[in-house]
C-alpha cells in the first residue's frame, strides 16, 4: 500500500521549529556555528559534556530551573534543578577523585533509571573518567563480558543487582577495584562501598579539569554478528551532535518538557535520556517504571510533556490497546513525537496522527554514530515508513560494495544497498575498545558502512530495508546471536546452537534458538523449559531466547559456521537463496 505523505506547514506548529527549511538549513549549516552555541570550559580549557549539560545552566539564569523530574515506580517524585545537579555531580566527581579514579578510567553503571545513575554519569564526565552504562535487565553473563572487555575499575549499582549479577563474578574481574552501592548505608568491605556515605562526605565544589574534545567520555557496548560485544568509544566532542540534534530534530525550546523513554543502558537513553535535553537547559522527565500504557498516558498528561521520544515497540503496544488517548487523557501539551531504534511501520506514523493528533517522526541512528543521523523534522513533510533525510552536516549515501574491497555510491534512486555515512561528524565513534581491526573494517573507500541496508528515493528520503548481518533487534534492543549461542552452549545437554531473530508483530523480532543435543539427551517439553530458564538466568530477560526448537542437524557452511540465514529462511518459509557454501549434511 502507498501511504499518503503527511503534509507539514509552518502554521501547524505551535512553536516555530528551529529547522524551517531543510534545504536552507543544509546549505548554511556548520559545526563551527554549533560549537559557538555551546560554552566551552571557562578560560578556554576545552569542552566537557557535563559542563555543557549542567554547569553552564547552573552558573547562569537557569540555576533554579527544573532539570530532571524523577518519577519513582511507587509514586515518589524527586526534583533536581540545574543547581542541584551541579552540586550532586560535583560530589560524585569528588568521590571518584578521592578513590583515585582519574581521566580515562572506566566507571560502569548497572542500575535501573534511578537518580544516582544520572548523577554518576554527569560526575564521571566531569572527572574526565569514562561512563559505561549497562542495561539492568542483562543477566550475569552479558554483565561480566562487558565489565571485562571494558576494563571496569568502578561499578555503580544497587545491592540487589550486585548480589544477583556481580557478587559471584568478582574473581573474574580483578580490575574492578570498587563497587559503589547506591542503597547501602554502610560499607560492606574495602571494595564494596556505600555511595550515600561517600557522597555525604564529598565536597560540592569541583573544578572540571581541562578537557580535550577528543578525550574519551562514553563507552557503549553494542553487539556484533560474529564476536562478543564491542565497546564503541565516544569523546566529549560528541556533545556538539547531542546539542545539534536536540535543536534540529527534537526541536527543543527553553520551556519544553521532554521525555525520552529509553533506558540509559542503551545509547539512546544516554545521548537523549541524559545529555541532549540538558544541553538545552530544558526539563527532562525520567520514569523509573517499565512500559504501562495508562501510566505513560498519565505521565504525558500530568507532566505536560511537550516533546516525547519513544520507540516503535512501545508505539505498537499502544496501538494494540482499546484506548482512545485523546478522549481519556488531556494530551494538549504534546507538540512533537519522535521514535527510534527499529523500523517504524507506516501504520504507526498514521496511528499517531489519529490517536495523538500528531504524526510520529521516525529517526535513524546507531550506537556507533552517537547521535541522530537521519530524521523526520517538525517542518518537513513525512513519508510514512521513511526514516527521513540526513541531518544538516551529515552526508549519507547508499553504496554498493565491490568484491568485498571497495564501495561505490549508488546514484540511482530506490536502489537497495549499504547505508553509508561520510565520517567526520563530532559524535562518530573513535574506535572499538581493544579492537582496532574491527573498527577499521567498518570503513571502505572513505565511507563508514553502517551494517544496515536501505534505499534512497528521488527526493533524498531514506528507507530502511534490513540489517546486512544477523544482528537481532528485539523490543528495540540489539542482541548479538553469538553471545546468546555461547551462553546456551554451556548447558550440558546442548551440542550446538543457532540463534536468529524471528519477526514478531509487537517487539519487532524475538530471539529464537535452534538447538541440537548431545548424545544421551532427548528433546522434549521438560528440556525445552529448562533451556529457556537456563537462558534467562544466564543472559537476562532482555537477551535470552524466547523460543527454542530442537533440530537433529543445523546447516553449516563448508568452513563450519552455522548458517543462521538459512535457519531464518526456513523458519519463515522463504526461498533458501544461494546454498553453494552449504556443507553436505553431517
Ligand atoms: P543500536 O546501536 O542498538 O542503537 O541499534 C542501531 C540499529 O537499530 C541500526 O543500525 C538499525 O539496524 C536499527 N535502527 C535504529 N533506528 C532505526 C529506524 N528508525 N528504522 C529502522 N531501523 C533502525
Amino acid at each position: 500500500m502507498n501511504w499518503e505523505p503527511i503534509r507539514k506547514s509552518r502554521e501547524d506548529q505551535v512553536v516555530p521549529p528551529h529547522l524551517l527549511d531543510y534545504a536552507e538549513a543544509c546549505a548554511t549549516f556548520s559545526w563551527e556555528s554549533i560549537r559557538r552555541e555551546l560554552s566551552g570550559l571557562p578560560g578556554g580549557k576545552g569542552l566537557n559534556i557535563a559542563y555543557e549539560a549542567v554547569d553552564r545552566h547552573a552558573d547562569g539564569a537557569r540555576r533554579d530551573h527544573l532539570a530532571i523530574r524523577w518519577l519513582g515506580r511507587e509514586g515518589l517524585v524527586r526534583d533536581f534543578t540545574y543547581g542541584d545537579l551541579k552540586a550532586l555531580s560535583n560530589r560524585f566527581a569528588n568521590v571518584l577523585r578521592w578513590l583515585g579514579v582519574g581521566a580515562g578510567d572506566r566507571v560502569f553503571a548497572l542500575a535501573g533509571r534511578i537518580p544516582e545513575l544520572y548523577i554518576a554519569a554527569l560526575g564521571t564526565l566531569k572527572n574526565r573518567s569514562v561512563f559505561a552504562p549497562l542495561f539492568s535487565a542483562f543477566g550475569p553473563e552479558p554483565v561480566a563480558q562487558r565489565l571485562m572487555r571494558g576494563d571496569a575499575g568502578i561499578l555503580v549499582t544497587t545491592k540487589r543487582l550486585y548480589t544477583q549479577k556481580v557478587a559471584h563474578l568478582r574473581e573474574r574481574l580483578p580490575q574492578l577495584r570498587y563497587v559503589l552501592l547506591t542503597d547501602a548505608p554502610d560499607d560492606a568491605d574495602d571494595g564494596l562501598l556505600s555511595l550515600p556515605r561517600l557522597m555525604e562526605a564529598a565536597s560540592e565544589v569541583f573544578i572540571i579539569p581541562p578537557t580535550d574534545p577528543e578525550d574519551m567520555a562514553l563507552l557503549h557496548f553494542t553487539s556484533g554478528t560474529t564476536g562478543m560485544p564491542k565497546g564503541a568509544i565516544h569523546v566529549h566532542n560528541a556533545v556538539l551532535m547531542h546539542y545539534a540534534t536536540a535543536k534540529y530534530v527534537l526541536d527543543l525550546h527553553p520551556d519544553d518538557i521532554f521525555w525520552c523513554t529509553a533506558d540509559p543502558g542503551w545509547v539512546t537513553g544516554t545521548s537523549y535520556g541524559i545529555i541532549a535535553p540538558l544541553t538545552h537547559g530544558v526539563t527532562n522527565i525520567v520514569d523509573e517504571a517499565d512500559f504501562d500504557a495508562d501510566r505513560w498516558y498519565r505521565i504525558l498528561e500530568s507532566q505536560k510533556v511537550t516533546v516525547w521520544y519513544t520507540a516503535p515497540t512501545a508505539i505498537r503496544r499502544l496501538m494494540r490497546l482499546e484506548i482512545e488517548p485523546r478522549k481519556q487523557y488531556d494530551l494538549s501539551s504534546l507538540r512533537l513525537v519522535h521514535s527510534v531504534g527499529e523500523p517504524l511501520n507506516p501504520e504507526g506514523v498514521v496511528w499517531g496522527q489519529e490517536a495523538l493528533g500528531l504524526p510520529i517522526h521516525d529517526n535513524w541512528w546507531q550506537t556507533e554514530t552517537g547521535g541522530i543521523m537521519i530524521a523526520n523534522y517538525a517542518a518537513m513533510d513525512i513519508r510514512p515508513g521513511s526514516m527521513g533525510r540526513p541531518l544538516p552536516g551529515i552526508e549519507a549515501a547508499i553504496v554498493r560494495r565491490i568484491d568485498g574491497t571497495g564501495a561505490q555510491v549508488v546514484t540511482a534512486p530506490n536502489v537497495e544497498g549499504d547505508l553509508a555515512l561520510k565520517p567526520g561528524w563530532p559524535s562518530m565513534f573513535r574506535g572499538y575498545l581493544h579492537d582496532e581491526e574491527r573498527y577499521r573494517s567498518c570503513f571502505v573507500d572513505g565511507w563508514y558502512i553502517t551494517g544496515d541496508l536501505a534505499m534512497r528515493d528521488e527526493d533524498g528520503y531514506f528507507w530502511f530495508v534490513g540489517r546486512a548481518d544477523d544482528i537481532i533487534k528485539t523490543a528495540g534492543h540489539m542482541v548479538g546471536p553469538f553471545e546468546v549461542e555461547s551462553a546456551m552452549m554451556e548447558h550440558p545437554a546442548v551440542a550446538e546452537v543457532g540463534v536468529i531473530g524471528k519477526p514478531d508483530p509487537i517487539i519487532g523480532e524475538l530471539v529464537k534458538a535452534f538447538v541440537t543435543l548431545k548424545p544421551g539427551f532427548e528433546p522434549g517439553e521438560k528440556l525445552r523449559m529448562e533451556l529457556l530458564g537456563f537462558g534467562r538466568t544466564r543472559l537476562g530477560s532482555a537477551v535470552a531466547p524466547k523460543e527454542i526448537e530442537f533440530e537433529e542437524h543445523l546447516p553449516h557452511t563448508r568452513s563450519g559456521k552455522i548458517m543462521r540465514r538459512l535457519l531464518k529462511a526456513r523458519e519463515l518459509g522463504l526461498p533458501e537463496g544461494d546454498l553453494s557454501t552449504l556443507e553436505e549434511t553431517r
